[in-house]
């Protein structure tokens, strides 16, 4: 690959390009912006870990944490073979952005080892996964860092985080961590939190693009934690779901998918192949079929400057972290896709991860209506809260939600006793 395009698609340098032209439309001062836009810690682990087979095996882990200045850092843990350190610093700095645009208490971070868990027993992970845990037991906690799920990490690999930590101090600690289960301090909502945020955000679009739900077509790539919730939740909701992917196969149905029948399928088959409520087709050609609103919720890097302009959706909601480059920005612009910007769409669920760490401090549980009418009060207050930017500063919604998040980080710097 050339290096230009070795440069688009790495995910720092990507949120680097827009986070670095809102700190100048913002007119930052120059050293408060450095401060601002590095992140503040940065560990690398080698994870020793006893295979099955009684071998050895070491496992490099990160953990970021972009910045804690408007509270403890907050962020995922990723288990990929693929993962980077860049990686790791994009998605802990995005966390920073997106606590700032949903204004709660958070700083930014985020973590994983690269490991491929698909080729891995159950106690493999949980013995990869305690063991990370322990070499980061300094910095994690629940004023300190709080890490939650991400790709290829669940509410089992989040309680034996909780239970690994609460060992290590000596009393059971149910804040450090959120995702965890019902029955281990996870809130009612946490599991559908940013599928449920996704189909706020796209309510708000619809109503701003005098838009209808039942004549609004959805493509969803990826059919994971985000995916398949957000399909669930908008399908019931009346929106007409024509298209879902996976990595192994996808979906496509123009009058609409059944997704209560395609969810039963799924979880009894494991598969999408045989279903008959819609046709197969390439995961990767999807993402350009004729649709209003295209969620990528899969990776990073799906709509880069080699296909944004085959993008045929008038919506684009972006349930992953990154999945748009900076250079695809500009050919979306040109096409005027409404874009909802990951740091806006995506962040029901550290929303109600933060309801979670409330709930563990307080000792005290929410019903699960008091859970989703506060998310939604959340995520529409920052809706508004961007829109209103784009319009009053003249720049895209992804550009207005950056400079609103860090408009509200400088400005706590600055309360804190840096003066610039
Ligand atoms: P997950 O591991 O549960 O699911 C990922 C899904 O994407 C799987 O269905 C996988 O098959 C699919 N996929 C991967 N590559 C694909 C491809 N090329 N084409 C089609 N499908 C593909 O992960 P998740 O938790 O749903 O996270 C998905 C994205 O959302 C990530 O970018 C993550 O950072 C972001 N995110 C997750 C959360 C959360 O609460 N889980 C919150 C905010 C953002």
């Amino acid at each position: 690959m050339e290096t230009a395009y070795l440069e688009e698609v790495n995910p720092w340098e990507a949120q680097l390009a827009r986070a670095d032209l809102a700190a100048k439309k913002l007119g930052l001062d120059e050293g408060l912006w450095k401060i601002l836009r590095e992140p503040a810690h940065e560990l690398i682990v080698h994870v020793p870990v006893q295979m099955d087979d009684r071998t050895l095996e070491s496992f490099t882990g990160f953990r970021v944490q972009h910045s804690i200045i408007r509270g403890p850092s907050k962020g995922g843990i990723r288990y990929s073979p693929n993962l980077t350190l860049d990686e790791t610093r994009a998605l802990a700095s995005w966390m920073t952005w997106k606590c700032a645009v949903v204004d709660i208490p958070f700083g930014g971070a985020a973590g994983g080892v690269i490991c491929d868990p698909d080729r891995m027993s159950k106690g493999e992970i949980e013995r990869l996964t305690r063991r990370y845990t322990a070499e980061l037991i300094e910095v994690l906690g629940p004023e300190k860092d709080i890490p939650g799920p991400d790709v290829n990490t669940n509410e089992q690999i989040m309680a034996w985080i909780m239970d690994t930590y609460s060992m290590h101090v000596r009393y059971t600690v149910t804040a450090v961590v959120t995702g965890k289960p019902l029955g281990l301090g996870g809130s009612q909502g946490r599991n559908e939190a940013t599928g449920r945020g996704l189909m706020i955000v796209c309510d708000e679009a619809l109503r701003r693009l005098s838009m209808k739900r039942d004549q609004t077509r959805v493509i969803i790539q990826g059919f994971g934690n985000v995916g398949s919730n957000a399909a669930r939740l908008m399908h019931r909701q009346g929106y007409r779901i024509v298209g879902v992917s996976k990595s192994t196969g996808g979906l496509y149905n123009n009058n609409g998918i059944d997704i209560g029948d395609l969810l039963e399928y799924y979880h009894r088959s494991e598969t999408f192949r045989g279903f008959s409520g819609a046709e197969e087709v390439d995961p990767a050609e999807l993402l350009f079929m004729d649709c209003d609103i295209l969620i990528p919720a899969a990776a990073e890097n799906q709509i880069t400057s080699r296909n944004a302009e085959r993008l045929k959706a008038r919506i684009l909601c972006e349930g992953a972290n990154g999945p748009t480059t900076a250079e695809a920005d500009s050919i979306l612009a040109g096409k005027r896709v409404f874009i909802i910007p990951d740091i806006l769409a995506n962040s029901g669920g550290v929303t109600v991860s933060y309801f979670e760490w409330v709930q563990d401090r307080q000792g005290y549980f929410w019903r699960e209506t008091v859970v989703n009418d506060e998310l939604e009060r959340f995520v529409r207050t920052s809706f508004d809260a961007v829109m209103d930017y784009a319009e009053s500063r003249n720049v895209d919604n992804r550009i207005a939600a950056y400079m609103l998040a860090i408009a509200r980080v400088a400005y706590t710097l600055r309360l804190r006793g840096i003066y610039a």
